[in-house]
């Protein structure tokens, strides 16, 4: 049948993991130990709908950081917490051609390009609103917590290595100091950052996550409110735009929908006021989405006529 329900739509899941679980082509991220020692055999498939029906297969349930991922739900935090005309002071909303973690500013505004690369990542998270970071880490886990349906924690390892490894960030962090666009404590900044993508979920969680979306920002599980409304529209451009690295161009035209992806192997999909899907597979192409993600997701689409401009 032609629609994402019930026992038809479980059997069609099973036999997609099972076509792609072949699939070895790419390499697990390596930057950190704690995401080189991924299994590149673990797959996972997660389809959550508006109505509240969670369909998965394989290793839907295992649980990994949610690194980039994290990037699109603190948009939306620091949207409620300043507004969209002061947000756009600070971040951009123009995907790049650039590498996710480019050191690199808007030449004329002195803004980071969007809030998907690390730059407008990290400034988006600087904007987080809190009486000093135990509150602001606080407030951004309670903001995960609408969204997933249950208590989340940051993995200790994973935050260490990102924080020790993470001088990159921290020159984007310091240039973006020097014009301005930082202006709280920068080491503070990058702690909530690194905190923010070391984030477990499973595939499952992020199911629900992106089905939050297309339900206009009501967790479809709990059905408690986890961003405001008027924020999911900002959300989801940026994510049509700049959530797939620099695929993001080449996944809009292919698969045609707002999407996520993250170093740690998870990709989530928006279907706005449908469902919302997500796929882990730490297998990453070169540039950083992970394979048999973008191959699931690709058939999705395909095969249900997701695409945001098919004719239907
Ligand atoms: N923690 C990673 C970084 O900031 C996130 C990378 C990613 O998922 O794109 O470099």
């Amino acid at each position: 049948s032609n629609s994402v329900t019930g026992q038809n739509f479980q059997s069609y899941l099973e036999s997609l993991h099972r076509k792609y679980q072949a699939l070895r082509d790419g390499n697990v991220a390596n930057y950190i130990p704690e995401l080189a020692k991924a299994n590149p055999d673990w797959f996972g498939i997660a389809i959550a709908t508006v109505d509240g029906q969670v369909f998965s297969v394989g290793d839907a349930d295992h649980l990994f950081t949610i690194q980039s991922i994290s990037k699109v739900f603190v948009q939306g935090l620091a949207l409620e917490d300043h507004g969209r005309d002061y947000f756009l002071t600070r971040v951009g909303v123009e995907p790049t051609g650039d590498a996710f973690n480019a050191i690199v500013l808007d030449e004329q505004s002195k803004r980071p390009y969007n809030p998907m690369v690390n730059a407008g990542a990290i400034a988006t998270t600087s904007l987080i609103k809190g009486n000093g970071p135990t509150e602001r880490l606080n407030r951004l886990l309670e903001m995960f917590r609408g969204y997933i349906g249950h208590d989340i924690f940051v993995d200790a390892s994973t935050f260490m290595s990102e924080r020790t490894t993470g001088d990159r960030n921290r020159a984007m962090a310091y240039l973006m100091r020097n014009f301005g666009m930082i202006d709280t404590n920068l080491e503070e900044a990058l702690d909530l950052y690194f905190q923010q993508c070391s984030v477990m979920v499973s595939c499952r969680d992020l199911a629900v996550m992106a089905a939050t979306l297309a339900n206009r920002g009501v967790n479809p599980v709990t059905g408690d409110r986890a961003v405001a409304a008027g924020y999911i529209r900002d959300m989801l451009s940026v994510m049509y735009t700049c959530g797939m690295y620099n695929f993001a161009g080449e996944w809009s035209y292919r698969v045609g929908l707002p999407a996520k992806s993250g170093v740690s192997g998870g990709i989530i999909v928006v279907v706005p006021n449908q469902i919302g899907i997500a796929v882990f597979s730490p297998l990453l192409d070169h540039r950083a989405n992970s394979v048999r993600g973008v191959k699931v997701c690709e058939e999705l689409s395909e095969r249900f006529e997701l695409h945001l401009f098919d004719s239907s």
